[in-house]
């Protein structure tokens, strides 16, 4: 073995004209001890653990990945030795190469071996301990070879001051610059110095000011307290407690409202003097302690990203979110809501005690009058609490999944969080509403009219329904989509065209319904349709359906009519069905579909609807319709089941919206229509 090239294996399983991964050079050791670990999205979601020794990096694929519970042991698998330039290496390694995926640089520093004096010595007993000096992964951790092979190893914490069940590294940031600390009982806040006029700098944040009373949130262990303020009640005790980690310090403002629903100072007053607590919010906007780190030492736009990570979905402990660089569009938002200010961060700024002039307090009467003339549109997403007021969501307890336990507040915090994303896909498409009252497993009763309960700042649009002109839904903005949500809706029903050329689809849409047939025969006909689609010049997108189907789109270009759409959908799946006939059908009649995927292109129709990207389903995962790259069809893994309410927010920050294209690629259909009508002939 140590006359062999210890590269030689690595360069065997690669093709490295197709993999971006570093070809391996000549192996020369530099007496480095560097570690890294990568999370790595292949088949299966694991974690590659790798240690600089004899000029190569060791690794050990650990599919359960790192705990900071020594009880927790995990398997990790000795893999192929990487050549060192692997230690930078971050991104996709396309499909059909080895170890096909996404691989992210997840932690990096240095590591020591303890006890045995040298690497070789350690290896041959098969005992390998570490102490890791990484951003995530500290303290003392052992490799231990088991009797089951000489590449079955069990990796684990050992008891030391890292150690600690929830330790793991979930903020997403860098802590290397966070000093280690004990958590404050008390932190004098940081505060605005001089009020300021509106203004764009990128290099600046806005966040809506809520009238309120300032407090720091302060959670050791079970003990929730807001030091110097009253006792906290148990149900923002409860939200607390369910915050990640075992210690926080967070600042922000506790928030009651005035009987139009604004957030009041006096009512907030009012509240924590006595009256009735559980009518108090508390709004984060920031982390400054966490577990054993003083995040202060940290940049605010870091310090706001490990605190939206660490809070829980809970409608009474809520994320403030800003807007980058646009006050004048901000505040131009929230005048337009009757509410009074904004403070602009400096995105760089650390947190530090007492006025700042980091802090910039911008009051809408303060503004000038001429700031709108610069300003650009306002955000797209306007900030998350003031739509929760606007629609008083209710029943937020209630337990809509009885297996998985997820609430309405749940569900109505999913949507609160990808509506960034959603709202895009909703805008002025009519909506018909499918209201589950009573969760998954009770009645529901589908709708199209808005509803003579519709509060009158509801955008409705009226279409003709069998003689009547009925109001239809048309969600534009996050109190709609919340709206609709608290109405008992769980996913969404959107038409494929929207106000003002109703019979214009955006989209043709071929959905691959499995009903009892299994599901690698959807992933099947799914890669048949993106290779026809490509084939005949088109730019297909692909999406789960939430249930066990996909949903095949190919926007349009303006102009196109439903009776095109449903043509060509038609002749797409005609095709389909020529290239494997004993996987699909297009047979109308369930009894006459031979247990076959249908092929249903007859909701290329006015007036019928697709589940939208992002829809959670009513299904006992509480999955997801997730949009995919095509490439994810060659995982074997491929669950969609795997995509729920809980994952979904996660993916979307690491890929983004991967249907963007449906509202931006309109594509011509003459072409690709021609060349189907070939293809039919043919053969
Ligand atoms: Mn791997």
């Amino acid at each position: 073995m140590t006359d062999r090239d210890p590269l030689a294996d690595y360069r065997e399983k690669r093709d490295f004209r197709r993999t971006p991964e570093p070809p391996p050079a000549a192996v020369q050791p530099r007496g480095g001890q560097v570690f890294v670990v990568h999370r790595h999205e292949a088949r299966q979601l694991h974690y590659d653990l790798r240690l600089e020794h004899g000029g190569v990096l060791c690794s050990w694929a650990v599919p359960k990945g790192f705990s900071y519970d020594p009880a927790q042991k995990h398997l990790a698998v000795r893999t192929e030795d990487h050549p060192l330039a692997y230690e930078h290496f971050d991104g996709r390694i396309p499909k059909g190469q080895y170890g096909a995926g996404t691989m992210t640089l997840w932690d990096k520093g240095h590591y020591e071996l303890k006890v045995f004096p040298t690497w070789e010595a350690a290896l041959a007993k098969g005992e390998l301990k570490l102490v890791l000096h990484g951003r995530r992964l500290r303290g003392e951790w052992h490799l231990v070879r088991t009797q089951q092979g000489p590449n079955t190893w069990l990796l684990f914490k050992t008891r030391d001051g890292f150690a600690g069940p929830d330790r793991d590294s979930v903020l997403g940031i860098d802590l290397g610059r966070a000093p280690l600390a004990p958590l404050p009982d008390f932190l004098e806040p940081m505060r605005w110095a001089t009020p300021g006029a509106p203004f764009v700098d990128p290099t600046w944040l806005f966040e809506v000011e809520f009238a309120g009373r300032r407090s720091l949130l302060r959670k050791d262990g079970p003990l929730v307290t807001l030091p110097g303020q009253p006792a906290v009640d148990p149900g923002l005790a409860a939200a607390a407690a369910s915050l990640r980690g075992h210690r926080a310090l967070l600042d922000g403002v506790l928030v009651a409202t005035d009987a139009q629903g604004r957030p009041d100072a006096t009512a907030t007053a009012r509240a924590l003097a006595g009256g009735d607590l559980q009518t108090l919010c508390y709004y984060a906007f920031d982390l400054l302690h966490w577990e054993d780190y003083d995040l202060r030492a940290l940049p605010l736009l870091d310090r706001k990203a490990a605190l939206r990570a660490l809070l829980p979905a809970h409608p009474r402990l809520l994320f403030v979110d800003h807007v980058a660089g646009n006050g004048p569009g901000l505040l131009e938002a929230i005048a337009a809501r009757g509410l009074p200010a904004m403070v602009g961060k400096r995105g760089a700024s650390l947190y530090q005690s007492g006025p700042s002039d980091d802090w910039r307090r911008i009051a809408v009467a303060d503004a000038p009058a001429t700031y709108q003339d610069r300003a650009e549109p306002a955000p797209e997403r306007t900030p998350t609490p003031t739509a929760w007021q606007q629609v008083r969501p209710s029943n937020l307890t209630k337990v809509y999944w009885p297996g998985a336990g997820h609430t309405k507040g749940d569900l109505l915090a999913y949507y609160a969080t990808v509506a960034e994303w959603l709202l895009p896909h909703l805008r002025d498409r009519p909506l018909h509403l499918q209201r589950f009252p009573d969760g998954i497993d009770g009645k529901s009763f589908y709708q199209r009219d808005a509803g003579p309960q519709a509060p009158a700042w509801l955008s409705t649009t009226p279409i003709e329904h069998d003689g009547a002109l009925v109001p239809h839904l048309v969600v534009g903005d996050l109190p709609t989509l919340l709206h609709a949500i608290n109405l008992g809706s769980i996913d969404l029903h959107p038409w494929l065209s929207r106000v003002g050329h109703l019979d214009q689809p955006d989209y043709a849409v071929l959905d691959l319904d499995p009903k009892e047939a299994p599901f690698a025969w959807v992933v099947r006909l799914a890669r048949a349709a993106g290779r026809l689609l490509r084939g005949i010049g088109l730019r297909p997108l692909l999406k789960t359906s939430g249930k066990r189907g996909m949903h095949v789109f190919v926007p349009l270009q303006p102009g196109y009519g439903y009776e095109h759409s449903r043509m060509f959908t038609e002749a797409v799946a005609r095709c389909l069905v020529r290239e494997l006939p004993e996987l699909a059908t297009i047979e109308r009649a369930p009894e006459r579909r031979e247990g076959k995927v249908y092929l249903d292109f007859l909701q290329n129709r006015r007036s019928q609807t697709i589940v939208p990207p992002y829809a959670v389903r009513p299904v006992a995962a509480a999955s997801v319709s997730a949009p995919l790259h095509w490439d994810e069809l060659e995982d074997d893994g491929l669950d969609p089941a795997r995509f729920t309410l809980q994952t979904m927010p996660t993916r979307l920050q690491q890929h983004g919206d991967l249907f963007r294209p449906a509202l931006e690629d309109g594509q011509d259909l003459a072409p690709a229509i021609d060349a189907l009508a070939q293809l039919l002939r043919g053969r």
